[in-house]
């Protein structure tokens, strides 16, 4: 089954701050030189929006977001 939900960065917006690679602890990002890549959608939980609060330019985006879901976090990191 393929993952319902994982972020996509836009990266025309990012500035490569890198507090979405920071707060999450599921290994979804890595850093490729100062910017973040989402390797491992897989770990990403569902209907989770840690990183993308703290995204200051509002570059995260998810696949499988359908709008007006929100979610305080996954729960198990304080996202
Ligand atoms: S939404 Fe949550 S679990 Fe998914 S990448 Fe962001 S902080 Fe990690
Ligand atoms: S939090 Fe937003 S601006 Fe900062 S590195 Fe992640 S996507 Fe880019």
């Amino acid at each position: 089954m393929a993952k319902s939900w994982y972020p996509v960065i836009d990266y025309e917006l990012c500035i490569e701050c890198n507090a979405c690679f920071n707060k999450c602890s599921h290994g979804v990002y890595k850093l490729e030189g100062e910017r973040p890549v989402v390797v491992y959608p897989e770990g990403c939980v569902y209907g989770c929006r840690g990183c993308q609060k703290l995204c200051p330019v509002n570059a995260i985006q998810y696949v499988g977001d359908i709008g007006g879901k929100e979610s305080s976090g996954c729960g198990c990191c304080s996202c």
